[in-house]
């Protein structure tokens, strides 16, 4: 299967294919859950290691990333600056009181690569989060996602194609999975 890096094919398939990908994630809803969970941990275990997330960086080009408390102490230790400088640096608070870091792409980007690796967070590390069970959950965050992230996109299609998800326009759709 050849799958899709460019960015930019991948963003405009988002667009014009909406109503697809909304009939999809029904279809998906109706579907058995840990199949689902299953199917796609396999696919991503197939596609992920084909995807140079090093050549991308999309992730930390656009998401907003949540920090923990604790997880600014690690990071603060590993630049050796304090927490408050760490802070007043790095971090603005959403109206929630939530710790976010304050800059899109991320502060810690370079050349592609998370100059923290080691003490990057649970949401860097997590990302695109499709190892995780409970997929039918999450269905509207993945595809929120879709059109960013090569590995959820080429997933995604893969799965459409494993469930016989067929798309003609309408909510037209074939499965035996
Ligand atoms: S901390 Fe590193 S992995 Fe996380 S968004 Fe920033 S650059 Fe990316
Ligand atoms: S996780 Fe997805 S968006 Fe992030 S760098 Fe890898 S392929 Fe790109």
């Amino acid at each position: 299967m050849k799958l899709e890096t460019n960015l930019t094919a991948i963003a405009q398939k988002s667009i014009t294919d909406v109503l697809e990908n909304q009939a999809f994630v029904e279809h998906l809803q109706q579907l058995n859950a840990a199949e689902i969970d299953d199917a796609v941990y396999e696919l991503e275990l197939k596609i992920s290691p084909q995807i140079d997330c090093t050549q991308c960086g999309n992730c930390c080009k656009t998401l907003m990333i949540n920090v923990e408390p604790k997880e600014a102490d690690i990071a603060a230790l590993h630049l050796q600056i304090s927490r408050a400088k760490f802070d007043e640096t790095y971090i603005e608070k959403s109206v929630g009181g939530k710790m976010l870091i304050s800059k899109i792409p991320c502060h810690f980007l370079e050349d592609n690569k998370c100059n923290i690796y080691l003490s990057r967070f649970a949401g860097c590390k997590e990302f695109p989060a499709l190892h995780l069970p409970q997929i039918q959950k999450r269905l509207f965050t993945i595809f929120m996602h879709y059109g960013r992230c090569p590995i959820i996109f080429n997933v995604m299609e893969a799965l459409k194609k494993e469930v016989r998800f067929e798309w003609k326009g309408d909510a037209s759709i074939i499965s035996q999975f």
